[in-house]
C-alpha cells in the first residue's frame, strides 16, 4: 500500500477536500485503485450531530456513517463506496483509545498521547486502507489521506505525530507528503508573496513531516522566478511544486494536476513509474468542457433553511449539476429562504416575501431538501402547494418528501391540522410521526441511517421508470419520523400514490402524483449516490421535467441503456438543438455520452 498525505497551511478553507479528490481521481486515471482517508481533529465522533450551518452537510454511507462532507467529494470522483471508518476524527480515536484501556488492554502501562493515542490513529489508517472501495476484491493501489485543519492546530498535533512516526515506518518512496498552501497576491503591486508559504513548511518540517510536493492555491498562474523562490527555500523541487489558480468549475482541478504532471511527480515518489499508465481523462474533460459552455439556463428554486450556503446542501447541489449537464442545460440555483414565504413575513418583511415569492414563481421546478426543526416548515408546506396546484415540477427530500404528504392531506383532504408530530405534538392528524426504532434521548447515530432498500409497488411509477424499471432500488437514510401508515390508505384514496415502500410494505420510501407533470417525493436522499456522468434518477426526472425532456429520458431509462448512479445504465444523448453552443462544442457533445 502507497499512502498519499494532504495537508494544509497558512489559512483553512483552500479547497484540501477537492485538490485531495483530484490526486486520486488523477490516479485512478492512471489505471491505479484507489481509496481514501479523511481525518477530522475535531472531538465529536462523527458529523452526525454537527449544524451543517457551521459545517456543511452531513455526509451519509451505505453503512450509515455520517460523515464530513469531503467524504462525498471523494465518493463522487472516484466512484468509490466508503465506509464510517474511512472518516477518522478525534473523538473515535480517544474512544477506541478509552475503551482498550478500561478493558485493560493496556496491561497497567500509564495511558498517553505518545504512544498510545498515536499508535492506535496508525493501526486505524492502516486498517482501513485496505478495505475495498471500488466493487473489486483485495486492497487499493494507494491511499490518499487528508488531514483536515491547518498545520499548526492544537486538535491535529496528535495527528502530525502519528503521520511522522508512520511516514518513517511507511519508508520513502511509499508515502508522498502534498501540501496545500496558499500564495496570496497583493492588490497594490500583484507581486505573488511566498513568504506565508514558506513559514507553513516551516512549521511542517518542525513537526517532523516533510513535503514532497507543494499545490500552491493562488488567483494566477505562479510565476517562474517565484517557483524558484518556493523551491529554493522550501526545499522542494521546481517541477513539485504545482499551482492550483482559480478554475471555472472544481472538474477542472484534476485537469490543472494532469497539466502540470502532478501526477508524475507523485508516481514518482511513490516509486510507481514504471506501474503505472498515462492518465485516462478524456471523458472528465468534455465534462468540464461541456459544464462551461452550457448556458440555456434551467432555474430550480431551493427551498430551504440555510438558504445561500452551498456547503450546507452540497450534495444536492452536485446532483442537481449532475443532472442538468445531462439535459445540456445550465444549472441556475435560485435560493428561496423558506421562511420568508409564511405570512408572517409579508407583514414584518413584505420586501423578503415578495422576493422570495418571485423567484418562487420564476424557477422552472422546486426542490425541497432535507432537514430538522420547525423553521420555516410552513413556508416548505406553501411551496409544495405551490407547486402542486401549479403543475410544476417538484422533488421533496426527506423531509421536503414529509411535507407534502402534510400539504396534501391539508389541502385535499381538507384536514386543517394535519402535521408531523415532529412539529406538533399534539396534532389531531398525525401524517408524519415518530418511527418506533428511535430514541429521543440520545442524539448521535440513533437515526434510521444508511441504504435501505425501497421495492416498487408496480412499474407503471415515474420513479419506477427512471430506476430503470428495477423492482428494487437501494438509497441512503437519515430520519427520525415516517409517513404515518395508518393515514396512508385515505391519502391513496384522494390521489395520493406511494410507488415506492420497505420491505415490510409499512413504511413509506416514495410518494408520487400520477396526475401531476413530475410531483415525486422521497424518504431517502437519492442526492448522496449521485456522481458526475451518473446522475441520480430522480435529479434526472427533475431537471428533464423542468426542461421538458421528461418523455424522452424516461423512454431512455427503461431501454437500460442510461447510465445512472444506481448502478443502471441507459444511453441517453440529447444533446440540444439550440444554436446557443460555441462553434466546436459539438465535437465534445459527440465523444461524451453523458446521462
Ligand atoms: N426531520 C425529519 C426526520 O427526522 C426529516 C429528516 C431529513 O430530512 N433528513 O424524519
Amino acid at each position: 500500500m502507497k499512502y498519499v498525505l494532504v495537508t494544509g497551511g497558512v489559512v483553512s478553507g483552500l479547497g484540501k477536500g477537492v485538490t485531495a479528490s483530484s490526486i486520486g481521481l488523477i490516479l485512478k486515471a492512471c489505471g491505479l485503485r484507489v481509496t481514501s482517508i479523511k481525518i477530522d481533529p475535531y472531538l465529536n465522533t462523527d458529523a452526525g450531530t454537527m449544524s451543517p450551518f457551521e459545517h456543511g452537510e452531513v455526509f451519509v454511507l451505505d453503512d450509515g456513517g455520517e460523515v464530513d462532507l469531503d467524504l462525498g467529494n471523494y465518493e463522487r470522483f472516484l466512484d468509490i463506496t466508503l465506509t464510517r471508518d474511512n472518516n477518522i476524527t478525534t473523538g473515535k480515536i480517544y474512544q477506541s483509545v478509552i475503551d482498550k484501556e478500561r478493558k485493560g488492554d493496556y496491561l497497567g502501562q500509564t495511558v498517553q498521547v505518545v504512544p498510545h493515542v498515536t499508535d492506535a490513529i496508525q493501526e486505524w489508517i492502516e486498517r482501513v486502507a485496505i478495505i475495498p472501495v471500488d466493487g473489486e476484491e483485495g486492497p487499493a493501489d494507494v491511499c490518499v489521506i487528508e488531514l483536515g485543519g491547518t498545520i499548526g492546530d492544537i486538535e491535529s498535533m496528535p495527528f502530525i505525530e502519528a503521520l511522522g512516526q508512520f511516514s518513517y515506518r511507511v519508508g520513502d518512496g511509499n508515502f508522498c507528503l502534498v501540501h496545500v498552501s496558499l500564495v496570496p497576491v497583493l492588490s497594490v503591486v500583484g507581486e505573488q508573496k511566498t513568504k506565508p508559504t514558506q513559514h507553513s513548511v516551516r512549521g511542517l518540517r518542525s513537526l517532523g513531516l516533510t513535503p514532497n510536493i507543494l499545490a500552491c492555491r493562488s488567483t494566477t498562474e505562479l510565476d517562474g522566478n517565484v517557483k524558484e523562490k518556493l523551491s529554493r527555500f522550501c526545499h522542494v523541487p521546481l517541477e513539485n511544486i504545482i499551482t492550483l489558480y482559480d478554475v471555472a468549475n472544481i472538474w477542472r482541478v484534476p485537469l490543472l494536476l494532469q497539466d502540470q504532471k502532478a501526477h508524475e511527480a507523485i508516481l514518482k515518489s511513490l516509486n510507481l513509474k514504471g506501474y503505472a499508465l498515462k492518465p485516462v481523462l478524456g471523458e472528465w474533460t468534455s465534462r468540464a468542457d461541456l459544464c462551461d459552455i452550457l448556458h440555456d439556463p434551467v432555474r430550480i428554486a431551493m427551498v430551504g433553511k440555510y438558504t445561500g450556503l452551498a456547503d450546507s446542501y452540497l450534495s444536492v447541489l452536485k446532483a442537481l449539476l449532475h443532472a442538468s449537464v445531462a439535459c445540456y442545460r445550465k444549472l441556475c440555483v435560485d435560493w428561496v429562504p423558506a421562511s420568508d414565504l409564511e405570512d408572517a413575513t409579508k407583514k414584518e418583511n413584505p420586501d423578503a416575501y415578495k422576493s422570495a415569492w418571485n423567484l418562487l414563481k420564476g424557477a422552472d421546478a422546486v426542490l425541497v431538501p432535507g432537514g430538522f426543526g420547525d423553521r420555516g416548515v410552513e413556508g416548505k408546506i406553501l411551496a409544495a402547494k405551490y407547486a402542486r396546484e401549479n403543475r410544476i415540477p417538484y422533488l421533496g427530500i426527506c423531509l421536503g418528501m414529509q411535507i407534502s404528504v402534510i400539504e396534501f392531506a391539508r389541502s385535499v383532504l381538507g384536514l386543517q391540522d394535519a402535521n408531523s408530530t415532529e412539529f406538533d405534538p399534539s396534532t389531531q392528524n398525525p401524517c408524519v410521526i415518530f418511527m418506533p426504532e428511535g430514541s429521543k434521548t440520545h442524539m448521535g447515530g440513533t437515526m434510521r441511517l444508511g441504504s435501505r432498500r425501497t421495492y416498487f409497488q408496480g412499474m407503471s411509477s415515474k420513479s419506477a421508470k427512471l430506476y430503470g424499471n428495477r423492482s428494487f432500488i437501494d438509497e441512503r437514510h437519515r430520519h427520525r419520523y415516517e409517513v404515518n401508515p395508518d393515514m396512508v390508505p385515505r391519502l391513496e384514496e384522494a390521489g395520493l400514490s406511494f410507488a415506492g415502500k420497505d420491505e415490510t410494505g409499512h413504511r413509506m420510501e416514495i410518494v408520487e402524483l400520477p396526475t401531476h407533470p413530475y410531483f415525486v417525493g422521497v424518504q431517502f436522499h437519492p442526492e448522496f449516490k449521485s456522481r458526475p456522468g451518473k446522475p441520480s434518477a430522480l435529479f434526472l426526472g427533475l431537471v428533464a421535467a423542468a426542461c421538458s425532456q421528461l418523455d424522452a429520458v424516461l423512454k431512455k431509462c427503461t431501454t437500460k441503456t442510461c447510465k445512472l448512479s444506481n448502478g443502471t445504465s441507459a444511453h441517453y444523448e440529447n444533446a440540444p438543438k439550440s444554436s446557443n453552443f460555441a462553434a466546436g462544442s459539438f465535437a465534445c457533445i459527440a465523444i461524451l455520452v453523458v446521462c
